[in-house]
Order: structure tokens, then sequence, then C-alpha cells
């Protein structure tokens, strides 16, 4: 056998990965266009697939919903080819986003329609990012239908956990093996001064292995607003590097996390003239 015949032989193992929370709010849209970005900046294939099939806001994180022409609920129907329905992004090669449809506004999914839309969609990719609908309904049975791993994302806040425990539960339940926490919009200073729950809290609650922590940045607001995911920011914000970290850490590098028991516990006695809006990244070393 000619050696190429084999390498056309081995094809892409796709990573399917499910970006999900139980509750609403807590980032999964954004850190799902992130993720995504950052991976594809990093050189990796990457669809990104919208299947919050009621708000469907990945396209506007993007920037990308004026190019939108069909989407799932067409490719399903039998109205388009799935490559139709794909919007490549033109400022990173390597990235498109299988939006909800821009004319259909309802419609009914199957999780084995997901499987086979999925099926369809990943060979020709090695990462496919699925952006979940809040809840844990049909649309959340959707999201999960065809995923390997599941990127859980939760506040530090106890009805974000709570619905995130009963996330993880559920996904275990499913066979989704590969779990990793994110815990999203993080602010040490608040969570010292109001004794509130602590990284560390969250991850021995919910234990999964964590694979990120972002903290509350103004930025992640301005750039939901434009359409312009932060990681492509010259200037990169606290946000963009936690992001670009777990995007690192997907890729199974190892970037470290800071010791929480670390000389920052007494961080506020040791410096008042210390601005938190300024340093930040001194604040909340886990990024
Ligand atoms: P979900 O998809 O889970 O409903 P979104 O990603 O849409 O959540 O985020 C909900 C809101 O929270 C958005 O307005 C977003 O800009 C904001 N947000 C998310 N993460 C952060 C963060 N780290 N800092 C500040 N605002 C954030
Ligand atoms: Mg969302």
């Amino acid at each position: 056998m000619h050696p190429w015949s084999l390498i056309e032989q081995v094809s892409i193992m796709t990573r399917i990965i499910v970006i999900t929370s139980g509750k609403g709010g807590v980032g999964k849209t954004t850190v799902t266009a992130n993720l995504g970005m950052a991976l594809a900046k990093m050189g990796r294939q990457v669809a990104l697939v919208d299947a919050d099939f009621n708000l469907r806001n990945l396209d506007l994180l993007l920037g990308l919903e004026k190019r939108i022409v069909y989407g799932a609920f067409d490719f399903l129907a039998g109205e388009c080819r799935l490559e139709q329905a794909l919007v490549k992004d033109k400022r990173q090669d390597g990235l498109v986003l299988l939006p909800v449809s821009q004319k259909r506004s309802q419609g009914t999914v199957t999780p084995e329609q997901m499987k086979s839309l999925l099926d369809t969609l990943a060979p020709k990719y090695e990462y496919v990012l699925i952006d979940s609908p809040a809840g844990i309904e049909m649309g959340f049975q959707n999201a999960i239908a065809a995923a390997t791993e599941a990127l859980i994302i939760t506040t530090p806040e106890i009805p974000s956990i709570r619905d995130a425990d009963r996330t993880i539960k559920l996904l275990e339940a499913q066979g989704v093996e590969r779990l990793h926490l994110i815990i999203n919009r993080v602010r040490p200073l608040m969570a010292r001064v109001f004794n509130l729950m602590s990284i560390q809290d969250v991850q021995e609650l919910l234990d999964i292995p964590l694979i990120g922590v972002i903290p509350e940045d103004e930025s992640v607001i301005v750039s939901t607003n434009h359409g312009e995911p932060l990681v492509l920011a010259e200037n990169q914000s606290t946000s963009a590097i936690a992001l670009n970290n777990i995007a690192s850490r997907l890729e199974g590098k190892t970037v470290e996390f800071l010791d929480l028991d670390s000389p920052y516990d007494d961080l506020l006695e040791a410096d008042e003239t210390i601005d938190p809006t300024t340093s930040f990244a001194n604040l909340c070393p886990y990024f």
C-alpha cells in the first residue's frame, strides 16, 4: 500500500465539546465565541455550533449576524447543504459558525437529528464547540447529544453552582466523560471583603477539574456589544488572557494556576494603596 493512502485513511480526531451551565447568563456564549477564536488563532480548524435555538446570540458575539443566510434548521429541513449554512470568519481562517437560521424562527429538533448533523459536520474540524441553552430540557439534551466533552461554566454564586452541579450529574449520566470547570465573573476583592465563595470552595463543591477562571471584566461587555471577541484585541485584557489560557490548556499545555493560599491572602492588609481597578491581575492570580 502506498504510504499516502495510509495518511488519507487517518481522519482528524474531532473533539466535540459542549459549553454548558444549567443557569442562564453565566457566560456560555462568551466563552464559546472566545475559545473558538483563540483555538483558531492557534491554527486549529474550529466549528462553533449555536445550539441555543431560542436566544441564538453566538452570531452577535462573533459579529457574524449580517452574513447568515441559512442555518442548522434549514439544513435539517433539507433546504440547504451543510456548507451553505456555515459562516466563515473573515478575521480568522479555520473558524466557522453554524448559526440557527435567519429565516426560520421556530422548529423542533431532536437529539438524534443533532447527532446526525454533528456526524456530518465534525470530520472536517479539530474542534466543534457547542453553545448550549440554559436549563436541562430538550435544548440541553440536543446540545449534549453528540458531545464527548463538556466545559461547565459557573459563577461563584450559590444558584449558579447548584445548577452546575445538576448539569454535571446529567452529563455523567449521559456518559459524557471529560468534564472541566470554568469559573466566570470572579471578583476576588469582593469575595475577600464579603467572605464570599472562593475559587477553591467552588471547585471542591463541584469536584471536577478546573480548566479556567475568568475575572469580572468590563471589556467583556464592550466586546459583546462590538461583535469583536476579546481574544482578538491587541492589548489583551485579563479576561482575554484567561480565555487564551483555557484554549492552551485544552490543547494540553500546562499553564499554571497559582496557589490559592499564597501571599495574596493578606493582600488587603498588606497594601492599602492597591487600586483594584488597576491592579486586578495582582489580586486575581488564577488566570
Ligand atoms: P450565557 O450564554 O450563559 O447566557 P453570556 O455569555 O451571554 O451568558 O453572558 C451574559 C452576560 O454576562 C453578557 O452580557 C456578557 O457580556 C456578560 N459577561 C459574561 N462574562 C463576563 C465577565 N467575565 N465579565 C463581565 N461580564 C461578563
Ligand atoms: Mg448564551
